[in-house]
């Protein structure tokens, strides 16, 4: 497949659901999904840590959210208008989310983080958005982490300050001076190739006098981390209420679609923008998004992914010193990250997880991953004592372990 994928795709897959940056046991092509499991085109089934990098939130296939896609499906999809049912679930987030009044679909997360920059510059009349260093707001030439083919002025008016760093904000807020349109922040510290961090009440409460001071919108980036850490924005975990927030991913269990939300205070800017695609009205994916919302609602499955996150991380901890490694397991347990202490290169974490795909475990040597409600405490088990035997292999192979290539070429190619 990706011979055949390498004639006809460029770069045979773009981005992240590319292998070229992954161990090269690695599949890229999968057949099917269903629970917590994929199966990949030569038939081969690995217990799912990415969760599709985070739409899977239920279970693959989830019965109660297909039912409601399908009776959707008898009834049409893409229509000359929106159907009702998005109004209905403008009104159940307006229900859910605490700062929301208002709601907007889209389909990519790109697509909310895009639209929530316009939404900022039209309310304030402004120019300048802030963004932590290195954070990731999807693949737009204003936020690809991959400069090729974008220009610096797709980049103008953007200023970056240091995730967690008052004094770094309060520098970048004030080179912004009268013209800062808004602040874009992920609710924490998630990027690729890092530990991930919580942040601050501070730094949080901090951006939050910011805007409220000079007029600008806070924008929580709520894409990948929406509905796993809170049934809320997840900037109420700290206390702290955005202006705007993006989502996407998970919140219709893996149907396609994203959403910008907002309060009052900036819906005279989300009334006053363009924003549309040919495939945002999608009704299926709306009636998917109801089922996934009411069965989430109750907060049972963050509990339960949280609390399977944190017996995968006890006993990573416990097994990988056995063998004489230090994890540095960071971020909400149930969205983990995995790094190697000492592993610069990563050529340690490479060797693990390839020999994790070895015994059926699709784990991340770079990305935090992401649980599901239809995992259990078995698989996660499973995980822990087929990570020991893959500790073990790494340990004897230390001495010959070389890093990835394309990993290294990837470092000196990053845009920040
Ligand atoms: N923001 C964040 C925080 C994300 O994690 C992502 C996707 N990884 C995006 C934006 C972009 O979403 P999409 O890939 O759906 O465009």
């Amino acid at each position: 497949m990706r011979a055949r994928a390498a004639k006809v795709m460029p770069s045979s897959a773009f981005g992240h659901v590319g292998t070229a940056l992954l161990p090269a046991n690695y599949p890229q092509f999968f057949e099917r999904a269903e629970g917590a499991y994929v199966w990949d085109a030569d038939g081969n089934r690995y217990l799912d840590y990415m969760c599709a990098f985070g739409p899977n939130l239920l279970g693959y296939r989830d019965p109660r959210v297909e039912s409601a896609a399908s009776a959707q499906a008898a009834r049409g999809d893409v229509m000359t208008g929106p159907s009702p049912l998005a109004v209905e679930l403008a009104e159940k987030f307006v229900e859910i989310v605490a700062h929301a009044d208002w709601a907007f679909f889209c389909k990519n997360g790109t697509d909310a983080t895009t639209i929530a920059r316009t939404i900022a510059r039209a309310q304030t009349g402004r120019r300048k958005i802030l963004i932590a260093e290195g954070s990731y707001h999807g693949a737009a030439p204003w936020c690809t982490p991959f400069p090729a083919g974008t220009v610096p002025e797709d980049r103008a008016h953007m200023l970056t300050f240091t995730f967690n760093d008052i004094a770094s904000l309060e520098a970048a807020v004030a080179e912004a001076g009268d013209d800062l349109a808004g602040i874009i922040a992920t609710p924490f510290k998630h990027e690729a190739f890092a530990n991930q961090e919580l942040p601050t009440q501070n730094y949080a409460r901090r951006c939050r006098e910011i805007c409220d001071a000079t007029g600008a919108v806070l924008v929580v980036d709520d894409v990948r981390a929406g509905f796993r850490l809170a049934v809320d924005c997840s900037w109420a975990t700290v206390g702290v209420e955005p202006d705007l927030s993006c989502w996407g991913k998970c919140f219709a269990n893996g149907y396609s679609i994203s959403a910008v939300m907002g309060s009052n205070r900036v819906k005279q800017g989300a009334d006053s923008i363009f924003a549309t695609g040919s495939f945002w009205q999608s009704a299926i994916s709306m009636a998917a998004a109801l089922a996934t919302l009411d069965i989430i609602r109750d907060g049972k499955v963050i509990e339960k992914t949280a609390r399977l996150g944190q017996r995968l991380r006890d006993g990573l901890d416990q097994v990988s010193r056995r063998h004489g490694f230090t994890l540095n397991q960071t971020g909400p347990a149930q969205m983990p990250q995995i790094l190697f202490e000492g592993d610069p290169d990563f050529r340690i974490g490479f060797a693990w997880t390839s020999a994790m795909i070895d015994h059926g475990f699709y784990l991340h040597p770079w990305h935090n991953m992401f649980l599901c409600d239809a995992m259990t405490e078995e698989d996660i088990d499973q995980t822990i004592s087929a990570a020991d035997s893959a500790f073990a292999s790494v340990r004897a192979a230390l001495p010959t372990l070389q890093p990835h290539e394309r990993v290294l070429a990837l470092f000196s190619a990053r845009a920040h």
